[in-house]
């Protein structure tokens, strides 16, 4: 029975049926797991949350930037129960199935540059990354890898050492990995110098102090998201990317682009490197790719995806045959509905409706993103100075009103907005006329 794509709230939020669960979680689950909205779902589809008291939510988060397609899209589920009754698991690297190699071929045809390339498949996002190092340091021979301020790139121990903010993910973790070094991000909206050189000035910065404190021969790769996620939807200036890109190829570095949230239709494109034209030489991927199955991958040239030896790379569950057959229905689903093109059309709403928002609310600052990526930043009207409180205020308002909406930036003070790709456009407004009331009522 396919899910109402109707807000609709029955009960308090969160519920009784929710509190009571959310009494077991308490008891059960570690406090270290933080959660956002504790409404318990019971069934998902379109745009719709539906929970155990029967409340509807409008989705703007597709449970980060996964469920692009959907939740329970059709091919999704149909591929997914087939494998399902053929085998669940035999490990790739014992005894190999087309499904893997059929994903591999699908990311080598779909990610950008038209040179040779070869994949390999992971669980996570954080360990796409991990792996992408190691890839990175295998063809380098070099140690060191370079990541920017407000990254994300994970919750494992490279990766929390690759990830730039302390609270939540690092604070009483360490010690981190060694050899990373963070440098200065170009962030136009807090960029204190002159707008009109941003990139070159922000580039100059980058290469001198990976120039003074590194020494690019001993960089093995810069790692970027394209654009920024957990660290607040940050949006480089034009040209940022591909200088980067240009400086890696002539110093011997691997230019590696961490796309596990802009991937797969979300900015309106295949990947947000294509936006600038730009080609990276490995590219990380997981979130959007197999529509809510656990699936990532690594991407890149051939050369460099077999310069490990064999055995180096793998694991016991990357590339779970029910993952990946998941991942082909995704893959189908966004080519078959054109989800590129509808990112693109979603992008245009939040536009127009968060662009006449800003002109009533003096407390967002800043409205930026692209494609089904979008965010306000808030802050003291008139001012640039981040408020956190109220955009946490603002956040658990709309969840009040049946609205799933996110927060993120290394500030606390960003307002994203990741919907389904498959939203439709009357839930979507419906969603943001919900976002207008809050930021009335709030004021
Ligand atoms: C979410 C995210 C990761 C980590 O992915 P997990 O699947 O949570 O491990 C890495 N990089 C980026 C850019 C992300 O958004």
């Amino acid at each position: 029975m396919p899910v109402p794509q109707e807000r609709k709230l029955v009960t308090q939020i969160p519920g009784p049926k929710s509190q009571e669960l959310h009494a077991r979680t308490k008891a059960a689950v570690s406090a270290g797991v933080g959660i956002g909205l504790p409404v318990y779902v019971e069934r998902a589809g379109g745009g719709i949350l539906v929970d155990v008291d029967g409340n509807q939510f409008i989705d703007l988060g597709s449970g980060i930037a996964v469920t692009s397609v959907g939740n329970s899209a059709p091919k999704v589920v149909e591929k997914a129960k087939a494998q399902l009754d053929d085998f669940t698991h035999t490990c790739f690297m014992v005894t190999p199935y087309e499904e893997y190699t059929a994903v591999c071929e699908k990311l080598n045809e779909l990610t950008p540059g038209d040179h040779e390339k070869r994949t390999a498949l992971f669980n996570s996002g954080a360990e796409a990354v991990e792996n992408a190092v190691k890839i990175a340091r295998s063809h380098t021979k070099r140690d060191a890898i370079v990541v920017f301020d407000h990254a994300y790139h994970g919750r494992t121990n490279l990766t929390m050492a690759l990830t730039a903010k302390n609270m939540p993910y690092k604070k009483g973790f360490g010690p981190f990995a060694g050899e990373v070094y963070r440098m200065p991000m170009a962030y136009p909206y807090r960029w204190a110098g002159d707008e009109a050189t941003m990139t070159d000035d922000a580039f100059a910065a980058f290469t001198n102090a990976v120039h003074a404190q590194v020494g690019e021969e001993n960089v093995a790769a810069v790692l970027i998201e394209p654009i920024q996620g957990e660290g607040g939807f940050i949006v480089p200036p034009k040209g940022w990317l591909g200088r980067i890109a240009d400086w890696c190829r002539e110093n011997g570095i691997v230019f590696i682009a961490d796309e596990v949230q802009t991937g797969f239709c979300r900015t309106g494109d295949w990947f947000a490197c294509e936006a600038e034209g730009v080609v990276p030489d490995l590219m990380t991927m997981a979130k959007g790719i197999a529509g809510g199955l656990p699936l990532a991958a690594v991407t890149g040239r051939a050369e460099m995806m077999d310069s490990v030896h064999s055995g180096g790379l793998g694991g016991t569950y990357g590339g779970n045959p029910v993952a990946c057959a998941g991942a082909l229905g995704a893959i189908e689903t966004m080519s078959e509905e054109a989800l590129a093109g509808k990112a693109k059309r979603i992008e245009q709403i939040f536009r127009e409706r968060l662009g006449a928002m800003a002109e009533k609310h003096g407390v967002i600052g800043d409205i930026r993103g692209r494609g089904a990526m979008m965010a306000v930043e808030i802050v003291k009207p008139g001012t640039t100075e981040p408020d956190a409180d109220l955009t946490k205020k603002i956040n658990a308002a709309c969840h009040a009103k049946g609205v799933v909406t996110l927060t993120a930036g290394t500030y606390g003070n960003v307002l994203r907005f990741l919907p389904p790709l498959v939203i439709g456009e009357d839930l979507l407004n419906e969603g943001l006329d919900v976002l207008d009331e809050v930021f009335t009522e709030s004021l």
